[in-house]
């Protein structure tokens, strides 16, 4: 059943044939190496029981090597319609795996994709990497059974992701992360193997929903507000920020600087504040 797809020719060769350019507006960064393309795919847990979705398949490479690792199921979802005359013979050699959507992913609704149970994997257009991100999150902590989350960021975003109280790189999307999700960076990947090559690095994140923790939460949206206000001056003090807030009620002094505060306290300031 993979050997349709193995035998394809080479994806360079296919947009070659097919006439396709990467496209700046569209964030387009494509991946041509089947070993790199391989490895994300077999990151993804339990891929071969678990139904994939994947965003802005392009010219497939991702896509090949996640029918190859034997996803039962993917559902693509790609804003450039120029991509179809590829991804349809992707298509046909799926066995009736794959199935694309042409739309923006930002406006898809993934839990109306007959789908109930799901893994997300994509090289994420940097462009949209972070919103389409938060609003996973947002949809997790509403009970959306995403299953995992295997993407590729800017190296800059993943360490965002990934970050501790008092690591440079900590704020909104680690606070985020961390309250609803277990998240590390599976492995860095060179500007190199991208078509074009981008300026930065980049980097593989996994995020595993972790139900102990979503049950503790009651509102990501509250939470987003005071991380984006307490983040919003990082290096002031937060009774400078919140001058009429009684923080020794939260065992704090109000010298504290939001860096300093760990994910659950941001949670019990947004349950308690707003
Ligand atoms: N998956 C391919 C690969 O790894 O070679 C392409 C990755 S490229 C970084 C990002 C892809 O996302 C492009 O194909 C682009 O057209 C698509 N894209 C950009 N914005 C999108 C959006 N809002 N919704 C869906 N796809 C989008």
């Amino acid at each position: 059943m993979m050997d349709k797809i193995a035998n394809l020719p080479p994806v360079s060769e296919m947009m070659r044939d097919c006439g396709l350019e990467p496209k700046k507006q569209f964030g387009q960064n494509f991946l041509f190496d089947l070993n790199l393309t391989g490895r994300i795919a077999r990151s993804v847990p339990d891929i071969t029981h678990t139904p994939v979705i994947e965003v802005g398949p392009g010219p497939a490479g991702l896509t090949r090597a996640i029918l190859m690792a034997g996803a039962p199921r993917l559902i693509a979802i790609e804003k450039d319609k120029t991509t179809a005359p590829i991804l349809s013979q992707i298509i046909d050699a799926s066995d009736g795996r794959l199935s694309v959507i042409y739309d923006d992913a930002l406006r898809v609704d993934f839990s109306a994709l007959g789908v109930t149970e799901y893994a997300i994997c994509a090289n994420l257009p940097y462009n949209v990497g972070t919103e389409l991100l938060i609003g996973w999150l947002q949809k997790i902590a509403h009970g959306e059974s995403i299953k995992s989350l295997t993407l590729m960021f800017q190296r800059e975003v993943a360490l965002r992701i990934t970050a501790h109280p008092g690591d440079e790189h900590y704020g909104r999307l680690a606070v985020l992360t961390s309250l609803i999700s277990d998240s590390k960076i599976l492995f860095d990947v060179p500007n190199t193997a991208f078509v074009p090559r981008p300026r930065v690095q980049s980097a593989v994140v996994q995020i595993i929903p972790n139900a102990d923790k979503i049950s503790k939460i009651t509102d990501l949206s509250k939470i987003e507000q005071i991380t984006a206000k307490l983040f919003g001056m990082r290096r002031k003090m937060i009774r400078g920020i919140m001058p009429n807030v009684d923080w020794e009620r939260f065992g704090l002094t109000g010298t504290e600087r939001a860096e300093n505060l760990s994910p659950e306290m941001f949670a019990t300031l947004a349950e308690n504040l707003l």
